[in-house]
């Protein structure tokens, strides 16, 4: 194999040809003017910010890894310490510590955290003596969580943190997709809380000290930084249209690009785009891959960013930011407050307090039709009601991620098996990115290696 081309300047993308790096000759094509995808920094009032993904997952290795190939090591910073807080019952009440995506794995902690009423945490308290429902077939995280620990631990603990990583309802995720660790210990039935304990146990003095880790100056320092040691040759404003299979199991992609149409010719060819992109280019050659991948679902999701003097400022709030339980109807899911969370943020811009709020979960993209000033408006408004007074912020933006994450939905790890199975009979052929494997950075990276590792160990 002598070329590549690489269709998606996202971090899979990216990471592909890192992966594919004195291997072929590679090429990325992007149809933004820069790359990325959802790793973006952009300003406001002055200040580097991250308006996609803010943060590596640190518990796998891929992200990290990847930051300090390409000379981000000393870039990588924890957060500041600070519990998971919910925003709920008029107040920001921290989730106490030892849960696992939000499943207390000591429900008695919770008494007195205004987070479950008495009969909640009593319900979740009963898991233990519940006989054991091993997982047989997939089910929503609703389903076996609800049956196990009751409605209100789903509503009101597991509901914000899958809305904080996914966007997602619990009543639509799949347990084994969206929940991995959890329907591992579920499948080999049993109480989940003495489990959840042991894994806790076991997991804690080995594993790295903090879950994510952010980059000094922004996480979108990281594709860039990978465009420019993978050595490919990178083409932003290039979207491609087409693929054609050529005689000897080659590729022809046809891409147009501001200057017009390009047409260009490879050995192999890296599918690092969104899914239903991907469904697009795969439908003259698989009808069963472009169906597969059409069926992901996508949640839309917008993020206010804003920026606040503190001079000025009524009030600014302490901690590193809040989750909202859907049940509670407001229209924000999360609240992060980046010049507490990054102290590389905050040592950037000490005269300036930054935050970003997060809205639109899977099912909710009414809400997001609106102009960019009532969603600011709106933003500010829940803040007021959550945090406190904070009062008027000097600068405001709102970025758009329209379907800008795959839904797992029950059964997404069948569905990912069937275009596996479908694509592997397109030679030169591979996929990656965040509709497969997990939406996260790192599992984006890993989907990246498992395709390159695909491409170079072809027949
Ligand atoms: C608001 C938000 C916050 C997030 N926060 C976190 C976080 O804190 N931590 C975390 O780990 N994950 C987070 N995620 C998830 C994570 O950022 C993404 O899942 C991941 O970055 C996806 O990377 P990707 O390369 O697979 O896809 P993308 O980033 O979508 O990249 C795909 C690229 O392909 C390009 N493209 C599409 N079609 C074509 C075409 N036809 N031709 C050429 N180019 C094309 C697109 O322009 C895009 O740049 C967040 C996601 C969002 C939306």
């Amino acid at each position: 194999m002598r070329s590549v081309i690489v269709i998606g300047g996202g971090i899979s993308g990216l990471a592909a040809a890192w992966q594919l790096r004195g291997h072929a000759d590679v090429t990325v094509l992007e149809s933004h003017t820069k790359v990325g995808g959802k790793l973006r920094t952009g300003t406001i009032a002055g200040i580097a910010v991250d308006e996609g993904a803010e943060s590596l997952m640190a518990l796998r290795p891929e992200a990290v890894e990847l930051a300090a190939a390409v000379g981000l090591g000393d870039a990588l910073c924890d957060p500041a310490k600070a519990p998971t807080t919910i925003w709920t019952d008029g107040g920001l009440r921290p989730l106490p510590p030892g849960h696992v995506m939000g499943i207390p794995t000591d429900p008695a902690a919770l008494t007195g955290a205004g987070l479950l009423s008495p009969e909640g945490i009593a319900r979740a308290m009963a898991e233990e003596t519940l006989p054991a429902t091993p997982l047989a077939e997939d089910c929503s995280v609703a389903q076996y969580l609800t049956a196990r620990f009751g409605r209100e631990t789903v509503d009101r603990l597991v509901e914000p943190l899958l809305g904080g990583v996914y966007a997602g309802r619990a009543d639509r995720l799949s347990l084994r997709a969206a929940m991995p660790r959890i329907a591992a210990l579920a499948e080999q039935g049993g109480p989940l809380l003495p489990a959840l304990r042991r894994m806790r146990a076991a997991g804690a003095p080995r594993s790295a000290p903090v879950a994510v880790q952010g980059v000094a100056g922004g996480t979108g320092r990281l594709p860039r930084a990978v465009a420019e040691a993978c050595g490919a040759r990178v083409l932003t404003a290039t979207t491609a249209r087409s693929l054609h299979r050529l005689p000897g199991d080659r590729w022809r992609v046809s891409a147009m690009t501001g200057d017009g149409p390009l047409t260009m010719e490879s050995d192999a060819v890296v599918l690092a785009v969104p899914a239903y992109e991907a469904a697009q280019l795969l439908r003259p050659h698989s009808p069963l891959a472009e169906e597969e991948l059409s069926a992901i679902p996508h949640a839309s999701t917008a993020v206010v960013t804003m920026a606040f003097s503190r001079s000025r400022a009524h009030f600014l709030p302490t901690g590193n930011g809040f989750l909202v339980p859907p049940v509670d109807g407001h229209l924000l899911k999360a609240a992060s407050f980046l010049s507490n969370k990054w102290p590389w943020l905050h040592a950037s811009a000490p005269e300036t307090f930054v935050l970003r709020a997060s809205m639109g979960r899977a099912g909710e993209e009414s809400a997001l039709a609106r102009p960019d000033r009532h969603l600011i408006r709106a933003a500010i408004a829940e803040l007021h009601r959550a945090v406190g007074p904070m009062g008027e912020p000097v600068a405001a933006r709102v970025t758009r991620w329209d379907h800008g994450l795959p839904q797992y939905a029950v059964g997404h790890h069948a569905r990912v098996s069937r275009i596996r199975e479908a694509t592997s009979k397109l030679p030169g052929l591979a996929v990656c990115g965040a509709a497969y494997e997990g939406v996260g950075v790192a599992a984006c990276v890993a989907t990246a290696r498992t395709a390159a590792r695909h491409l170079l160990t072809r027949p």
